[in-house]
């Protein structure tokens, strides 16, 4: 089978699908893998790298014309799918229930196309495959890192013969996969982490990083399902970003995770709020979108300085900032799904299989995932 690596043509993305050190398990499993020139470039793997790894580098109408599988990072672009043909696999973090529209047209194309994003999270043998965990891992690093180049002071205590600096108190709200690596990279330089999250389990979890967890009297526990947070009722959402509100303003630095599947993401951090942290705060808002972030004033891509002094930087792909770094788990968790399809040397998708009742978006010119053709049904996206 051939497998091949496009080059991404999403706006400031940077990472790449596989790396090669991943590329030895398909090879010697008689697999020949093509890459679109300079595919690597913008993770600062040279197409050299690849071809030391057996990889053959070619032309991006060479790839489309002999690729059996195309694995990306992001979803192809409507010019892109009109690239591919009917029977070719496409792999990546497709977000069919962001933009069903786009599997709609994969189906058209006659393509089998396989999510990322959809995966099953709780079973342990896709664990290895999970890269919205492995992407949020690293996004929950750099918010950090940003947020410490943001502040104008120090994160850890120090004691110097020219004083000493008192450590910076950060709050992380939302204790996922991104705020648990949040807490522990805080922490590691030294700051006084707080975490808060709906879901109750997360509190044990922050603790063990050294965060202390916030409890909220106001807000019951809100877990959901599939390990998820619900959605808060609207009486819920008032009191807790009012009862938020008091802990914010003693904050240096706030970094915000909080999602809810299928959902806009909850607000935790009004405007009020933002007002009235000290001058020199620094808030990162992981989950700002175009839908919404959970923090009020925060710009998609943006840095904004508040009047009172506030910086609130809103990042929508923090990953494409670690190309390297968060190209290495990619390609891991994206060749773990591969190999999961190929049976005797073919792409071979089981629907009893509960990884391919949950990843396969499109099959034989239909859209076969159930959420996404449940959403093109009702006319839109999440
Ligand atoms: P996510 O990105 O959907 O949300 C991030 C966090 O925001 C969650 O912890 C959620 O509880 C929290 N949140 C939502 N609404 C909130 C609100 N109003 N206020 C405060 N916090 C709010 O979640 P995620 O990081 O992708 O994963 C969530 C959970 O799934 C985690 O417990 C994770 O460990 C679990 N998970 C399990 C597996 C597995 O079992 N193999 C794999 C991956 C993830």
């Amino acid at each position: 089978m051939k497998v091949a690596i496009v080059k991404e043509t999403a706006p400031y993305e940077r990472r790449v699908a596989l790396v090669p050190e991943v590329i030895g398990k398909l090879t010697a499993a008689g697999h020949e893998v093509l890459l679109q020139a300079g595919a690597g470039d913008g993770a600062s793997i040279p197409d050299a790298d690849y071809t030391a790894a057996g990889v053959k580098v070619v032309a991006e109408d060479a790839l489309y014309a002999e690729a059996d599988v195309v694995l990306r990072v992001q979803k192809p672009t409507p010019e892109e799918v009109g690239k591919l043909r009917t029977g070719q696999v496409v792999m990546g973090l497709l977000q069919p229930l962001i933009d069903p529209q786009n599997a709609q047209a994969l189906a058209a194309a006659g393509v089998t196309s396989v999510s990322l994003d959809t995966l099953p999270r709780t079973l342990s043998r896709a664990q290895t495959m999970d890269a919205l965990s492995s992407q949020a891992n690293v996004g929950g690093y750099k918010a950090v890192i940003i947020a410490a180049d943001a502040y104008g002071r120090y994160f850890p205590l120090l004691t110097t013969a020219a004083g000493t600096a008192k450590p910076a108190n950060v709050l992380i709200l939302g204790v996922g996969v991104a705020g648990l690596q949040a807490i522990a990279t805080a922490k590691r330089l030294g700051a006084v982490v707080k975490a808060y999250d709906v879901r109750s389990e997360t509190k044990e979890q922050a603790e063990s990083l050294g965060a202390q967890f916030l409890k909220l009297e106001s807000v019951a526990d809100a877990t959901g399902s599939g390990g998820y947070a619900r959605e808060l009722t609207d009486d819920e959402k008032s009191a807790q970003q009012a009862e938020l509100n008091k802990h914010i303003s003693s904050m240096d630095v706030v970094i915000t995770t909080a999602q809810v599947p299928g959902r806009r993401p909850p607000l935790l951090v009004t405007a009020d709020a933002v007002r009235s942290m000290k001058a020199g705060s620094v808030i990162v808002d992981m989950a700002a979108s175009a839908l919404g972030g959970n923090v009020e004033l925060s710009v998609p891509d943006d840095t904004t300085a508040t009047d009172n002094g506030v910086t609130i930087i809103a990042p929508t792909n923090l990953p494409a900032t670690m190309p390297a770094g968060a190209s290495g788990f990619y390609a891991r968790n994206i060749s773990a799904l591969l190999t999961h399809f190929i049976k005797d040397g073919e792409m071979t998708f089981d629907f009893d299989d509960e990884i391919t009742v949950g990843t396969v978006i499109t099959h034989d010119g239909k859209v076969v995932h159930e959420a996404t053709a449940k959403l093109l049904s009702e006319g839109g996206a999440a």
